[in-house]
């Protein structure tokens, strides 16, 4: 009689014995289907035992073993193993994410008949630049694990290196991974990739595909088919037989956080991964993620350096326009007026960028003091003129606008701050003959608007953008000689301690927007602190100094990449039980934590309710990883056999991004 130890989509920390008659070692990596609770539930074979702990007349048998793919090979679930004990949740749980959720259900996509790919001209590859050069030499000649961080410019042939490294990985009969942050943003490198690699298998992997379509890729990389696999944090988790690199482009990225469940950095488990498979891994940005760059000077990871951009082009020049003695109309200044009015004259582009978008962040009555507050959130309703609504970035709840003051019935509520919205109207009555384009989550909701949205720009229909971060990310325009920052000031002193680096890596990648073709390109920074060493950096295109001075900061501050953090977060419906459940817990982590880890106070979060629900964290904090682990590591299970009212929820983010 065989019994199979089975991990199961629950969240509980552990895995669940069954009788499998006919079960045999080589099932481990098999998905099976099980009797659970009052149902069935899918899961997978993680070990083939001749005992269990459990009596043996508890266990029931499973319903099927399927065989109708082969096994999850043993390193993919070691990668699972690796993640679930990392992050503190369930393996279970880790293996329902990583596999495609068609292939979760127990099911198979269908085969679809091969599409013969058309047979596209291959562009011509231009000879590398010395730095390229050296960059692609020291990768490929890379035979082992070895982290490098390409840090580049935009425009310097950061991509050209990594097309490089992935030929010569094929070349080798090699398997390739490349993570980007939002491959909604990216199609044009898909057609990159596509255009020099012909004859190669490409298989994408992103949330946003049909089921079919993803089980059938990630069975293309078990199977080995596939050579290239391009993807978001989710192409992680294929199997690859044969994996021999890994690239993860614009390696800083918050989205390869995940925010929700599984909270991973796929860029840390990358890193993982190759140090499991024993290869290369390529980290990739124009402003590294300061743990990145810290860990390439202090000599863990292999800097590679591209100082120039690769089309002679010289870089946009930077200034601040300094708005302290100046009245700004609108919020504009004087300054950024004239450079706008030049552009039109020029028949040039230029961009207003703000990372606000709505018309304004508040309502409020100046006679009574009301203010626009969302219901069911610690945060306010935002303006929104163009439909005369209100509405809450948080969780989505919207009223119209009211006609009068909900309290005091005063007719005269006002709109406070500046959002996008706003702008656009500002610029469009200051200038009425220019064609005034606003890009936005609101105004780019979906991918048909944005790809729209794009296309005008492109077809030169737009004289004035004003946009939000969405148009910070990889587009360019050729004739955009212009980018304006305004509202930028707040993020230089905001609570959280990652906002400047934030701030920093946005504006770099917003002013690479300009100047990409003949023209030359200028970016002015509104600001009340034009001395601010930020600005300072920015101007200097000085993204060393820049990281320098944060680190020094960060390391004097106790915070990461000098410690290693990991929150605990409860929500509920009231502030009390959420603050009691996190006492508890603290209470239950003071004899693990020895003196390498530090417990601070259970608090509320900054945004304290959402959704009706009242939220607390509690943070933990050591200078030393391993001693971190090993705290969770029986913390952890202790968090599961505490009493919590039913509604509360909690859970743990290691390596949290967000506070
Ligand atoms: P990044 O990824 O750093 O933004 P890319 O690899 O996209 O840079 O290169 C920017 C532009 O320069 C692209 O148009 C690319 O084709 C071109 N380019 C890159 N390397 C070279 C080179 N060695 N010679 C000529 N053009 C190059
Ligand atoms: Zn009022
Ligand atoms: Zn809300």
């Amino acid at each position: 009689m065989s019994i199979v130890r089975v991990a199961l989509d629950a969240p509980l920390p552990r895995l669940f014995d069954y009788l499998a008659e006919d079960a045999v070692a080589a099932d481990r990596g098999c998905r099976v289907a099980v009797p659970f609770g009052p149902g069935e539930k899918t899961g997978v074979i993680l070990a083939v035992l001749a005992t269990s702990d459990q009596p043996p007349e508890k266990l029931k048998p499973v319903r099927a073993v399927l065989r109708d793919m082969p096994p999850l090979p043993a390193d993919w679930l070691a990668l699972c193993e690796f993640c679930a004990r990392y992050y503190q949740y369930p393996l279970g749980q880790v293996i329902a994410f990583a596999l495609p959720p068609l292939l979760r259900r127990g099911k198979l996509p269908r085969p679809v008949k091969e599409k013969a790919i058309a047979a596209v001209p291959a562009p011509a590859v231009p000879p590398l630049l010395d730095e390229q050069a050296a960059a692609v030499a020291a990768i490929v000649a890379a035979a082992d694990f070895q982290v490098f961080l390409l840090h580049g410019i935009t425009g310097s042939g950061k991509t050209e290196v990594y097309l490089r490294a992935i030929a010569a990985v094929l070349a080798d009969g090699g398997q390739a991974l490349m993570l980007v942050p939002e491959i909604a943003l990216t199609p044009q490198l898909e057609g990159r990739v596509a255009a020099r690699f012909p004859n190669a298998c490409i298989v994408s992997a992103h949330s946003g595909m049909a089921d079919a379509a993803r089980a059938r890729g990630f069975l293309d990389g078990a199977s080995g088919r596939a050579d290239i696999v391009l993807g978001t944090r989710l192409s992680m988790f294929m199997p690859l037989p044969r994996l021999k690199l890994i690239v993860v482009d614009e390696e800083h990225d918050a989205s390869f956080k995940q925010q929700d469940g599984l909270r991973y950095s796929a860029r840390d488990v990358a890193v993982f991964r190759a140090k499991q498979l024993n290869i290369p891994i390529v980290l990739g940005s124009a402003t590294p993620a300061l743990e990145s760059f810290h860990h390439a000077t202090s000599g863990r990871y292999r800097l590679l350096e591209l100082q120039r951009r690769a089309v002679a082009e010289a870089l946009p020049s930077v200034a601040t326009v300094d708005t302290r003695r100046e009245k700004l109309l609108d919020g504009l200044s004087a300054a950024l007026v004239a450079a706008i009015a030049a552009r039109l004259e020029r028949q040039e582009q230029s961009l207003v960028f703000l990372n606000r978008r709505g018309y304004a962040p508040v309502l409020a009555c100046p006679s009574c003091g009301w203010i626009s507050h969302c219901r069911r959130c610690a945060a306010n309703l935002v303006v929104h003129l163009a439909d005369r609504r209100m509405r809450c970035h948080h969780c989505g709840f919207e009223a119209a606008i009211p006609r009068g003051c909900p309290d005091c019935g005063n007719q005269d509520v006002q709109p406070f701050g500046r959002g996008t919205q706003r702008l656009e109207t500002a610029l469009q009555e200051r200038f009425p003959e220019a064609r005034v384009l606003r890009i936005d989550r609101d105004s780019a909701n979906t991918p048909k608007k944005w790809q729209a949205l794009l296309a005008a720009i492109h077809a030169g229909e737009a004289d004035i953008l004003v946009g939000t971060q969405m148009l910070a990310k990889g587009h360019d325009f050729p004739r955009l000689t212009l980018v304006g920052v305004v509202g930028a000031d707040a993020a230089l002193f905001a609570a959280d301690f990652r906002a400047p680096e934030r701030l920093f890596s946005q504006l770099m990648q917003v002013g690479g927007r300009s100047g990409r073709a003949a023209l030359p390109g200028e970016v002015l920074i509104q600001t009340e602190y034009p001395d601010h060493p930020l600005y300072r950096a920015l101007v200097h295109h000085d993204y060393a100094g820049f990281a320098a001075n944060q680190l020094a900061e960060r390391e004097s501050a106790g915070f990461p990449p000098f410690a290693f953090q990991c929150l605990l977060r409860a929500e509920s419906k009231t502030m009390e039980q959420s603050l009691a459940f996190l006492a508890q817990a603290r209470a239950a982590a003071e004899p693990l934590a020895g003196t390498a880890v530090t417990l601070y106070d259970p608090v509320p979060m900054r945004l304290s309710r959402l959704m009706s629900l009242e939220r607390a964290q509690l943070l933990v904090e050591s200078a030393s990883r391993p001693a971190l682990q090993a705290f969770l590591a029986a913390w952890g299970e202790t968090l599961y056999t505490l009493k919590a009212p039913r509604d509360l929820r909690w859970h743990l983010d290691v390596d949290p991004l967000e506070f």
